[in-house]
């Protein structure tokens, strides 16, 4: 099939007033009764508005050097809260018409918008500003480390290389470096952090909530479990995967003749050293073409598409943004993926878990409305996860066929360790927004506390900062994005459902995967997760079924 390029992208740069008259519109036509039109008209707004932010993100992402590119980039924050307002001024007078707005629009997007209106009042603008820029801070902060290790200087991305060397040394320099930085700055980071939960705090309850915690589920969109549901998550984790974790680190500490396992040797997770990609961006783009031939035609023929119309920009290279992510144009119906190449297998990690992403969004391309076109995030984590786990059988094609299992056994075992570190995330800021008048000391002794129940065999030797609960304050989530951190192990659970069934049968597995990628975000997140036969990780022993087939799958 012909494709679009992404060169021939062009988005029409709104405005305030053009916004205005377009959602005064959309009112116009609610006002004669003609819901069908008013909401087709605004789905048609939404996502020339949504393919043009996405281009302004992307075109400063690419290149952060780029003055004009910036100056739109901060045109676009600017002219976000305006857009907000008028969405969440149009979802209330939807809601008050909710009969035929329901049967038109789908229920799932009605209770949607019912959550949306309740995080917003123009009561809280100010501190929604005040939240952006101070959280832009901590970015900021850690954007600007420039580290010296190995006579190079580095970012905190261009440590990962020298944290996960084979040389034990050269790991325990990385991690000194990393936290002698953290260290340096400690008085920011809690001050930053303070400011944003008491600024969060402050919203919630002006919004009438007791703590933000509600709040901050509602930003999320959850529409089909609270707290509760998310700790007996967190308590499977700790019951099921803690001990199974231990084992895998006591084996490594054997292996490598070690008389301690220290944090530093936590990142080595294959004996022989990680396994990494046989080639480079141009080898991996090419081999990854013949990967997804033999996974599923409809995969194999998209990537085609992305790979042709330029839709992927996966090298490294000065001023560019740093991390990985997909982004879409609505307009087009493509996604675009966006990452730096280091070398590592997390070239691999990183461009299997953005391509998920990237094949869920076009294959909800035909999904009705705009809120649908993406699952809210802990669902669209399991398109992601799960493509990372449905590679493993041809991941020989990036890794070498000699590394291939070496490859599948480090990231499994990654995935597994993942799991009480995410929960652990998770748990803090549950406390941590419980107690929102908890001092900075306060916070960091939770912490500790709470990574000897998640994480008992830490043991951070001589480093200073998180031998005194200190970890966290790497973690940009905990800083910018307020409890989505759990998303990504609630995704991990289904993934791995996935990584359990294609065992017995690949080729349905992959059915049942295209299928709940179709599916976009038109149902909330057990619902998704049912569709496509898997059980909901609120349920009692959801793991269990997993850690029992990677326990063998790693004979361990
Ligand atoms: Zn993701």
């Amino acid at each position: 099939m012909p494709g679009i390029c992404f060169a021939d992208i062009v988005a029409v740069r709104p405005d305030k007033d053009s916004l205005i008259s377009e959602y005064r519109a959309i009112g116009a036509a609610l006002d004669r009764g003609e819901h069908a039109l008013a909401l087709a008209e605004w789905d048609r707004v939404r996502r020339r508005y949504d393919s043009w932010s996405a281009l302004v993100g992307l075109r400063f992402a690419q290149n952060t050097a780029d003055e004009a590119a910036r100056a739109e980039r901060d045109y676009a924050d600017a002219l976000s809260p305006e857009a907000s307002d008028l969405e969440i001024a149009l979802k209330c007078r939807l809601l008050a018409d909710r009969g035929p707005v329901s049967a038109l629009a789908g229920d799932h997007a009605v209770r949607l918008w019912e959550t949306d209106i309740t995080t917003f009042d123009p009561a809280i603008k100010p501190e929604l500003e005040e939240e952006a820029r101070v959280s832009s801070q901590y970015t900021e902060l850690l954007a600007a480390a420039k580290l010296e290790i190995g006579g190079r200087t580095v970012n905190l991305a261009g440590l990962e290389p020298y944290a996960e060397n084979p040389d034990r040394s050269v790991r325990h320099e990385a991690e000194r470096v990393r936290w002698r930085y953290f260290e340096t700055h400690a008085a920011a980071l809690d001050r930053i952090y303070d400011e944003l939960v008491k600024l969060r705090h402050g919203m919630a309850r002006k919004l009438g909530f007791r703590t933000f915690t509600e709040l901050g589920y509602r930003r999320m969109r959850r529409v089909d479990y609270g707290p509760g549901d998310v700790a007996r998550y967190r308590q499977q984790i700790v019951a099921g995967v803690v001990p199974l974790v231990a084992r895998l680190l006591e084996i490594r500490r054997i292996e490598h003749g070690w008389d301690t396992l220290r944090y530093w040797d936590e990142a080595l997770i294959d004996p022989a050293g990680n396994p990494k990609p046989a080639g480079g961006h141009d080898e991996l783009v090419d081999a990854a073409a013949a990967m997804f031939d033999g996974m599923h035609p409809g995969l194999a023929a998209f990537y085609r598409l992305m790979r042709d119309g330029g839709f992927m920009d996966l090298k490294n290279r000065p001023g560019k943004a740093g991390g990985g992510f997909c982004t879409s144009f609505p307009t087009e119906g493509m996604p675009f993926i966006f990452a730096n190449f280091n070398g590592t297998h997390h070239d691999i990690g990183v461009f299997t878990h953005e391509m998920g992403h990237a094949f869920q969004n076009w294959e909800s391309r035909h999904q009705p409305g705009v809120d649908y076109l993406w699952p809210t995030m802990e669902a669209a984590e399991i398109d992601s996860m799960g493509l990372e786990f449905l590679s493993y059988p041809g991941i020989g094609k990036l890794v070498g066929e000699d590394a291939a299992d070496r490859f599948r056994r480090m990231h499994l075992i990654g995935a597994l360790a993942f799991l009480p570190y995410g929960a652990c995330v998770d748990h803090f800021q549950h406390e941590v927004y419980a107690n929102p008048d908890a001092t900075p000391a306060d916070r960091h002794a939770m912490w500790a506390r709470l990574e000897r129940l998640y994480m008992p065999w830490t043991d951070y030797g001589d480093l200073g900062f998180p031998n005194k609960g200190g970890r966290w304050q790497a973690k940009a989530h905990i800083y910018g994005s307020p409890f989505y951190y759990i998303d990504y192990t609630l995704a991990q659970c289904c993934a791995m459902q996935f990584w359990v069934r294609s065992r017995r049968d690949y080729t349905g597995t992959m059915e049942a995967y295209t299928a709940l990628c179709a599916r976009g975000g038109s149902l909330p997140f057990q619902d998704l997760v049912r569709s496509a036969g898997l059980v909901s990780p609120f349920a009692d022993g959801a793991l269990a079924g997993v850690v029992q087939e990677a326990t063998s799958f790693l004979g361990v």
